[in-house]
Parts: structure tokens; C-alpha cells; sequence
């Protein structure tokens, strides 16, 4: 099916709700001016209670009546598969849009687009796999057996700084596991939702499996969180909207999953291969200006390596190309927006005036003379580097959620513990060390859903994501990302009769 949308005037692309397996076109539209300049990138629907009751009616009716949830493993992985064909046969097309609206550069955007085909195949793989367990050990007149069954209609609110991706880690496994879905994308990067809705229902996805609603949080996300007709929320996003997501359940108790915000620590000790550290530490802080959940936006970093590890990381960073998004030698990007490029110049200044010492940028790119006539260059945050942070500080714990790190030093590997574990979050973190010893006691003292040992980053659809503490609930990816979709029922059956309990009639 061929849908719209490049409105023909002002090559805007304009979006439409996806409903039903179709386009719905709304009266009101949010346009989005996009992160590099004040050009109008997209409009996305201005959805309502209305919109999004009806996108959750499709999904419901799909769930309780349509195919899906019964078709065969095979048959669902075939749709997946075919799916994650049309992603690929698109792809050039889906990184224009991720650049246009969330401000990546090529390489990243072909990276997420890259990792969303990698997810669809694995969670196609894994529609094979949904098996339970027999129980046969009560004696010969009773047999058990264990089943994970679809949840139901899922919800699955996504965020503005990874759009393909965390829809990515989000539905096909739904869909794998047989649910159908709503999908609430941020409204400042709604585009890549609807063109894989629109491509899952080429791929053959009955109508109504899948159905991408945009607009608002408030009303489009809270509805979907509200409603008695969806069985699960599935959110990304900020840890105070996931606090509002859970607030909701005091009523209807649905199945919650978050996926928060983190403040993750780079442990580097002075027996660390000093140049695969700098670039590790360099990648999860910097890349897509920071715009991570699982950043590693903390540095601790040992006393004896400390001057030379700082002054080879401050000349990297420095290093690094700011320019054209479309260029493939551009390692740096706008952050998403003006609200959010302000948020951080008062986050660096409230560090410094806590005491942070500023060791590089601190500044948007236009202060630099080399990248000042870059056309984004005024809304680019440079990467910064924060020195002599104090654990009192605002900026050791808080989530800036941009090219911002923190550095602060220890002596002994208890102190890089301690330090590692003063947080409120408990998302992802590395160590940098030659010694396996000390690697392997570090990654299990630390208390966070995942631990990396001389490198970061690496998200393999194999490996489940997820937090402790206020990073969340629940994990994506791997076959937990699958389970997480299900719901567990037991089924007891007797193949004698039971002797009465109570006595002779
Ligand atoms: P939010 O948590 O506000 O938004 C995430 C998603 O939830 C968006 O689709 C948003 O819609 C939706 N939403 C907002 N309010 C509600 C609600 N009451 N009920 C249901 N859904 C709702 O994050 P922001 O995008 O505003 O970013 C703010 C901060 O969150 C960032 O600065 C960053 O610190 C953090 N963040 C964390 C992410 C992570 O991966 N952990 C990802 C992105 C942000 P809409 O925005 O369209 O209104």
C-alpha cells in the first residue's frame, strides 16, 4: 500500500496517524522545526483522546479477534522477517528522516537503521522459541503444564532521542510474542514510526496489529497509559514521566515496563590500555551528542593516570568533527532542540558555580572559530568535559542528558565501587583494566543492569537492557525482551478422577 506523505508545496513531510493498517489524516498538525536550524523538518498529526482511543480499538479488536496472536511462530517470524526485508530495501530513506528530525549524523543513523534490521531478525528467531515446561511428577492422575501466553494490547511509548531503535527494541518482540500494539513516538521525531507501520503492513502484519498514534504525552501518552483497554505500557523516557506511567496503575494495575535514565560510571584504573580507554570512554559519552540513556556521562578515573588520561581524552575530544549531518566524516550533531540546548548551558553553569572546573567546551560550537559556520553550529553543544566534581555536586548524579562528563578521581578499587553505586540509577557502566581480577569483582559489585569490561556501548539484540533502581523496570532485548511481552498461565489437568475432598454426599 502506497500511503502519503511529502506534501507537494514545501516538500514538508506530513504525517498522519497510522490506523488500522492505513493513514488517518488529523485536522491539526505540531510541526517540527528541526535541531539544526529554524526550518520546518515535518508535521506530525496533532492526535486527541479521540485519535488515540481509536488506534487502541484497532489494536484491541486485532488482539481479541484477528489473527495474530494465533498464527503459528513460524508464520509470525515469516511477517518479521519480511518486515526487516523492507526496512533494509528503505533504509536510505528512513536515515534521511532520522537526520531531518533528530539530528544524527549518516553514521549514526545508519547505525540505528542497521541495529533495527538486526532486532526484527532476532526477534523473528525468537517467535520459535516461545516454549513453557510439563510437569509430570505428581503421580499418574495429574499433569501440569506452564505457558506464556500473549499480554495483550501493548502500549509502546518512545522518546525522541533513539526513534527507530527503542521502537525497535520494543515491538517486534510485542509482536513476536503475539501481542498487537499502539505506538506513541516523541512528538519532535514521529516520522520513522509511521513509515515502519506502514511498512510492517506491507510486509503482510494483519491490519490493526500495529498502530502508531502521535501527539502530546498529555493527552496521546496519557490516554494510552490510562485506558482499561490496553494490558501493558511498554515507556522510554525521562524517570519522572515513568513515575507519572506507574502513578497511573493505582487503578487498573496493568503490566508496566521502563526503560529510564542513567548516570553511568567509566571506571578506568591506571593499569588500563590507555588508548582503546580514551576512545571507549570518549564513544559512550559523546556519541549522538550524548543524547543516551546509558551515556557514560561519569568518569572515575584513577590518580596515577589521571593528568595523562584527561589531556589525551580533552585532545580527542577536541578532535572531533562538527559539520554537515550528511557527511560521513561528521562525528558531532546539534543536540534535539532549542528547550533542550538550554537545559544544558544552566546544568554547566550551576556545575561551575558548584565548583566543576570546565576542561573542554562548556559552549555551544559557534564559539569555536573552526566549526562557526557550520549551519547548526549555534544549536551544538560542544563536548564537555567537567573536572573536579564532588559527589555533593548536582552534575554527579543528575542526568544531563547531552555531550557532558563528569570527572572525579579515586585511589582504591573499593573507592571506584563506592563512588560507582552513589547513584540513584543503576542503568549500564564500564571498567578499564589489564587485570581480569579486578574487571570481573568490579562488574559484579556494581549495581546496574549492565556492565562492560574494556569497551561500551555494544547493544546486540542477544543482550537485555534494562535498569536498577530508578533506571527501571523490566529489560528489552535478549529472550527476557520476549517474556517480557507474555504472561505466564498455568494449566492443570487431571486424567483420573479426583478423590472428594469433602465427605459422602
Ligand atoms: P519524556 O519522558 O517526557 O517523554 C518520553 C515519551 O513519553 C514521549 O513520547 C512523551 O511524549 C511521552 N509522555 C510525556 N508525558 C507523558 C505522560 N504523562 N503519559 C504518557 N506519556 C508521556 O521525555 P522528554 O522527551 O520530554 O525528555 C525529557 C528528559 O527525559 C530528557 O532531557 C532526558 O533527561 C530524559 N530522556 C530519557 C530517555 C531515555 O532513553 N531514558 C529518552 C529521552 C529523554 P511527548 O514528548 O511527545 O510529549
Amino acid at each position: 500500500m502506497q500511503a502519503p506523505l511529502v506534501s507537494a508545496s514545501s516538500q514538508v513531510r506530513r504525517y498522519g496517524h497510522w490506523i488500522d493498517g492505513q493513514p488517518v489524516a488529523t485536522a491539526t498538525h505540531i510541526q517540527r522545526v528541526g535541531p539544526q536550524s529554524d526550518d520546518v523538518v515535518a508535521e506530525f498529526s496533532n492526535g486527541s483522546d479521540s485519535d488515540a482511543a481509536r488506534a487502541i480499538q484497532s489494536a484491541r479488536r486485532a488482539f481479541d479477534e484477528g489473527p495474530w496472536p494465533k498464527l503459528s511462530g513460524t508464520e509470525r517470524a515469516n511477517v518479521l522477517n519480511r518486515w526487516a526485508d523492507l526496512v533494509l530495501l528503505n533504509l536510505d530513506h528512513l536515515v534521511q528522516i532520522e537526520i531531518a528530525e533528530a539530528g544524527k549524523t549518516i553514521r549514526v543513523a545508519k547505525g540505528d537503521l542497521e541495529g533495527t534490521v538486526a532486532l526484527m531478525r532476532y526477534a523473528a528467531a525468537l517467535c520459535h522459541q516461545l516454549s513453557g515446561e510439563a510437569f509430570t511428577d505428581f503421580g499418574s492422575a495429574l499433569q501440569a503444564m506452564v505457558i506464556h501466553e500473549p499480554v495483550g494490547v501493548v502500549a509502546a511509548i518512545v522518546p525522541w532521542n533513539f526513534p527507530t531503535i527503542i521502537f525497535a527494541q520494543k515491538v517486534p518482540f510485542a509482536l513476536a510474542a503475539g501481542c498487537t500494539v499502539v505506538v506513541k513516538p516523541s512528538e519532535l521525531t514521529s516520522g520513522t514510526a509511521y513509515e515502519l507501520a506502514r511498512l510492517a503492513t506491507q510486509a503482510g502484519l494483519p491490519n490493526g496489529a500495529l498502530n502508531v498514534v502521535m501527539g502530546y504525552g498529555d493527552p496521546v501518552g496519557q490516554h494510552l497509559v490510562q485506558s482499561q483497554d490496553v494490558d501493558m505500557v511498554s515507556f522510554t523516557g525521562s524517570t519522572a514521566t515513568g513515575r507519572r506511567v506507574l502513578k497511573g496503575q493505582e487503578v487498573n494495575f496493568k503490566r508496566v515496563s521502563l526503560e529510564l535514565g542513567g548516570k553511568s560510571a567509566a571506571i578506568v584504573f591506571d593499569d588500563c590500555d590507555i588508548e582503546a580507554a580514551v576512545e571507549g570512554v570518549l564513544f559512550s559519552i559523546f556519541m549522538h551528542s550524548g543524547q543516551l540513556c546509558c551515556a557514560g556521562s561519569r568518569l572515575l578515573v584513577q590518580n596515577g593516570i589521571a593528568p595523562r588520561f584527561l589531556e589525551a581524552l580533552i585532545e580527542r575530544a577536541e578532535q572531533l568533527k562538527i559539520g554537515l549531518l550528511e557527511d560521513p566524516s561528521t562525528d558531532f550533531g546539534p543536540v534535539v532542540s532549542e528547550v533542550q540546548l538550554q537545559s544544558l548551558k544552566r546544568f554547566v553553569a550551576r556545575a561551575k558555580a558548584q565548583g566543576a572546573t570546565i576542561l573542554s567546551g562548556g559552549d555551544t560550537a559557534d564559539s569555536r572559530s573552526e566549526s562557526a559556520t557550520y549551519v547548526g553550529a549555534s544549536r551544538t553543544f560542544l563536548p564537555t568535559i567537567l573536572d573536579n566534581v564532588e559527589c555533593s555536586m548536582e552534575v554527579f548524579d543528575e542526568e544531563a542528558f547531552g555531550p557532558i562528563l563528569s570527572v572525579t578521581r579515586f585511589a582504591t578499587e573499593d573507592e571506584a565501587v563506592r563512588l560507582a553505586n552513589m547513584s540513584k540509577y543503576g542503568l549500564a557502566g564500564s571498567v578499564w583494566t589489564t587485570n581480569m581480577r579486578r574487571a570481573f569483582d568490579i562488574a559484579g559489585k556494581v549495581r546496574t543492569g549492565t556492565m562492560e569490561i574494556n569497551t561500551s556501548l555494544e547493544g546486540q539484540p542477544q543482550l537485555p537492557f534494562g535498569g536498577f533502581r530508578t533506571s527501571g523496570i523490566g529489560r528489552e532485548k535478549g529472550k527476557a525482551g520476549l517474556e517480557e511481552f507474555t504472561e505466564i498461565k498455568t494449566v492443570a489437568f487431571r486424567l483420573e478422577a479426583r478423590p472428594p475432598f469433602f465427605g459422602a454426599k
